[in-house]
């Protein structure tokens, strides 16, 4: 009876952990020049600006963390759009459908003054698709005489419009209000559960290539900001589409701006590769597979272990890979990897873009390790397997007995075996080994922990 105590005390903490995940997504849609930065920034109340280099054009699609009343919940600005790549209407076209896999409310943002036009229809029909509440935001009602033009807003189909003037804040805080009511309860189910598309974080050592494969997963060399917009802002994450599905890449602000210190070692290296690791569910560390392994790739990977994340490892810079450096590369694998044999490998080029789509089936099988839960049943069957056939090591005469396992967590994975004396490592390692060849959990690390019970 003890023991299944003490069992769910380890599971309530997995618990409260994963609440504080799941906070609601706005998105925020339209045209260029309607507003939606200036809005956006209104919203956060100014603590953070949507970074902006040429009138009308941000350049990324960014979320940034506000709170309202108490209740805090992500803003994505989708408005990152390159009018040379694919015009004006089906950007905002498909602003709308990112916002829709990835929101749990959505505000389609129009211009008052200029009333709606064939693109803020467009994207109003596609937004009428969507199972999450959309707002119509009638923007740059300055005045009461402007409020005139907002009733047009109801051709749009989607319900009443709220007039706002983003510069002023007239209106603002109403919207905010709607807005929270909007929000479901709880956050919607995603892939695997939590709130918001799936956290990864991109991290590795100076000149990997980290702002390249940014670049290339973002899929438009948009991602350099210049360094005077860049110093006042701090834009947090990106949300990159890859394989079908929205990812978060968090705490790229430190890849887009090429922060150097004074004594020249890289700001995000030194500084923020742990956060980065720490706000992430799933880690890609970047290693040039061009040049030997260092010690610095391997503290890198220590730290991804350590805080328990998810992990792929991708080798870059394949196109310059040749076969004599191919076989040094496995010499340095068996000897330097050994210890996370668990995790996907893929060699990717972000030069070339080569095997980049393999990055996101990877992901996704780590994380779904990440989150594997097997159950209590299953795992007691697989140990007494074991210990039949292996038990552990006799140590001063007296030999520990394991009574019960059980996977108390997920995120990570975490194996809690109750015994009757001290399990020693070489054993925990033993089980951790076997653990993963009966259930797998690829790409995961694997937590065993020991409870003695006297
Ligand atoms: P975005 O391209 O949709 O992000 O639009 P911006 O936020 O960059 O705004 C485009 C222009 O409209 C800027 O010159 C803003 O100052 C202006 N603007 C934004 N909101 C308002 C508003 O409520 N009233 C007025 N008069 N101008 C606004
Ligand atoms: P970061 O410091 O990790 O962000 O690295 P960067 O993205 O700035 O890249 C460092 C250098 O490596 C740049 O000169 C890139 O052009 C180059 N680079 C990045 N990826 C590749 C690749 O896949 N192949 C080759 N040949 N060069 C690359």
């Amino acid at each position: 009876e003890a023991d299944w105590a003490d069992y769910d005390d380890v599971d309530e903490q997995h618990e409260d952990e994963e609440s504080t995940a799941g906070q609601p997504v706005l998105a925020v849609v339209g045209r260029p020049n309607v507003g939606k930065s200036t809005l956006v920034n209104r919203l956060l109340g100014r603590r953070q600006a949507v970074v902006k280099d040429t009138p009308g054009v941000t350049r990324d699609r960014v979320s940034y963390d506000a709170v309202w009343n108490g209740r805090s919940f992500t803003i994505v600005d989708t408005g990152g759009w390159d009018p040379d790549a694919e015009g004006v209407y089906a950007s905002v076209t498909s602003q709308a459908e990112m916002a829709m896999s990835a929101a749990d409310a959505i505000l389609l943002v129009v211009d008052a003054n200029v009333g709606s036009s064939a693109t803020d229809e467009a994207a109003a029909k596609v937004l009428r698709r969507s199972k999450r509440p959309v707002l119509v935001v009638a923007n740059k009602v300055d005045d009461q005489r402007a409020e005139a033009e907002v009733a047009e807003l109801w051709s749009l189909g989607l319900g009443q419009p709220y007039p706002v003037s983003a510069l002023h804040g007239r209106g603002s805080g109403d919207l905010l209000d709607e807005v929270l009511r909007a929000f479901p309860e709880t956050p919607r189910e995603r892939f695997g559960g939590g709130g918001g598309p799936r956290r990864v974080a991109l991290v590795g050592k100076p000149n990997v290539g980290k702002s390249s494969m940014l670049n290339k997963l973002v899929g438009e060399q948009r991602a350099v900001v210049d360094e005077t917009s860049g110093t006042t802002v701090d834009p947090v994450d990106s949300l990159v589409e890859l394989d079908g599905e929205v990812w978060r890449f968090v705490d790229t602000a430190g890849l887009r701006r090429r922060v150097k210190t004074a004594d020249g070692t890289e700001y995000y290296a030194s500084l923020r590769t742990k956060a980065a690791i720490e706000a992430a569910e799933v880690v890609i560390v970047l290693i040039d597979g061009s040049n030997p392994l260092t010690e610095q790739d391997l503290r890198i990977i220590s730290m991804v272990i350590e805080s328990g994340r998810a992990l792929v490892i991708a080798y870059n810079k394949w196109d310059l890979v040749d076969e004599d450096r191919r076989r040094s590369l496995e010499k340095e694998i068996d000897r330097d990897l050994v210890q996370v044999r668990w995790a996907e490998r893929v060699n990717v080029s972000a030069e070339t873009g080569r095997a980049i789509g393999k990055l996101a089936p990877s992901l996704r099988r780590a994380l779904e390790s990440w989150d594997q839960r097997i159950s209590t049943g299953r795992i007691n069957s697989w140990i007494s397997d074991i210990v039949a056939a292996q038990p552990p090591p006799v140590r001063g005469g007296k030999q520990s007995k394991i009574m019960f396992a059980t996977q108390a967590h997920t995120r990570p994975p975490t194996l809690v075996l109750f015994s009757s004396g001290f399990i020693e490592a070489g054993y925990r390692r033993f089980l951790e080994r076997r653990f993963r060849e009966s259930f797998g959990f690829e790409g995961s690390p694997v937590r065993v922990v020991v409870r003695v019970k006297e």
